[in-house]
């Protein structure tokens, strides 16, 4: 039922935009607007079909309301995904025929990058929409956010690895990258410069073979490195990663990684706990790609200012282990707990 969904998970309202002239079809949901307009990125992706297209675009914005909310952003939770037309298509059409969809919502949805569109895309909807962020300026602050997504991954792990391994640093600790992409790539080279040893798979060959060769990790088939044996994994690719199948044959005693949505179900994150692995949820440890194009996005863009928001990310993986403690529950609950009760209007 499209209005059966379970409380937590309505939204107020979802867009289905459609552009015969372009090919368009996307869907802009809006999950909550408490704390303000609904950012979040926009994605560009082949679906088997458009229910899944819609459960992703659901799944996604609901979890950007409570990133955004983590992460103390005066912003509510929003996201889009575009379905990928077939064959060839004229890309900056469908762009501003989608730049027109987002100005439709008169505010009330920001977008920026996610899997499948980049920083030209955003500059070329800026002809049609004020609401888009993540565009590289001249002399300013902006652009990709991968960077800073990778970062606060990074700074979580370490934290990880510190409170929940009981390592005093990421030196000779093993982490196994599932996907090598925009973030993974920037958070391989993290770990590396800090003296982890990597783990690697991506279906892109080439980038596996440049991870091999520059940051001397150990490559593994795709199918095999969530259950690699290692200290950490890192989720860096698509979502539902963690599910009934890959839980129990995972190694890693710490789970802390970029990709949105990595739990298939909220039960597998009972079960991670049950085998005494720790997981760091997604939307907490992946939240510096937000911070940064909501930093551009109200003109507070400052290099150092942006770094020094995001490594605030490690504090709150601190505070929410602690949290966890006290709940005697599991990090995914308690920080759904968490972030939900921040889910208010703002003064
Ligand atoms: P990307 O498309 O640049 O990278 C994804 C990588 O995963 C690609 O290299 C792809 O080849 C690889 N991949 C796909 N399927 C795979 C599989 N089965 N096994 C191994 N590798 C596989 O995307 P990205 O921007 O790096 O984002 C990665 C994840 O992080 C996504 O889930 C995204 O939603 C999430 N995320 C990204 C940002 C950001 O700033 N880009 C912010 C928050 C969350």
């Amino acid at each position: 039922s499209l209005f059966g969904l379970p409380e937590q998970a309505a939204h107020e309202r979802v867009l289905l935009a459609t552009d015969p002239a372009t090919g368009l079809k996307a869907i802009l949901a809006v999950h909550s607007t408490a704390r303000g307009p609904a950012f979040g990125g926009c994605r560009l992706w082949h679906y088997d079909t458009e229910l899944a297209a819609l459960n992703d675009a659901l799944r996604l914005s609901q979890g950007m309301s409570l990133k955004n909310a983590l992460a103390d952003l005066p912003f509510g939770g929003g996201k889009a995904v575009i379905l990928k037309p077939e064959g060839q298509f004229d890309r900056p059409a469908l762009f501003a025929a989608f730049g027109r969809a987002v100005q439709s919502l008169n505010g009330a949805y920001i977008t920026a990058e996610d899997v499948g569109t980049t920083t030209a895309d955003m500059r070329g909807m800026q002809a049609h929409t004020p609401f888009v962020s993540g565009i590289p300026r001249e002399g300013a602050f902006g652009g990709d956010p991968s960077p800073k997504t990778a970062w606060g991954v990074f700074v979580s792990i370490q934290a990880g690895v510190r409170l929940v391994l009981g390592r005093k640093s990421l030196d000779g600790v093993r982490v196994a990258l599932q996907g090598l992409g925009a973030v993974g790539w920037h958070l391989a080279e993290f770990l590396h410069q800090a003296g982890a040893k990597l783990v690697v798979a991506d279906v892109d060959a080439a980038k596996v073979e440049r991870a091999v060769a520059q940051l001397g990790a150990v490559a593994v088939p795709v199918g095999e490195i969530l259950a690699a044996d290692v200290d950490v994994l890192a989720p860096c690719a698509l979502g539902a990663s963690l599910n009934e199948q890959t839980v129990p044959a995972l190694r890693a005693k710490l789970v802390a990684g970029a990709a949105n949505n990595q739990l298939a179900t909220p039960a597998d994150g009972d079960a991670l706990q049950r085998r005494g692995i720790c997981y760091l949820p997604d939307y907490l440890v992946n939240a510096g790609g937000i911070i940064s194009v909501a930093r551009e996005y109200r003109g507070e863009g400052e290099e150092a200012a942006v770094m020094a928001e995001v490594s605030k990310i490690g504090e709150r993986v601190e505070e929410l282990l602690q949290r966890v403690q006290v709940a005697d529950s599991t990090p995914a609950r308690v920080a759904d707990d968490w972030a939900r009760s921040k889910l208010v209007k703002l003064a």
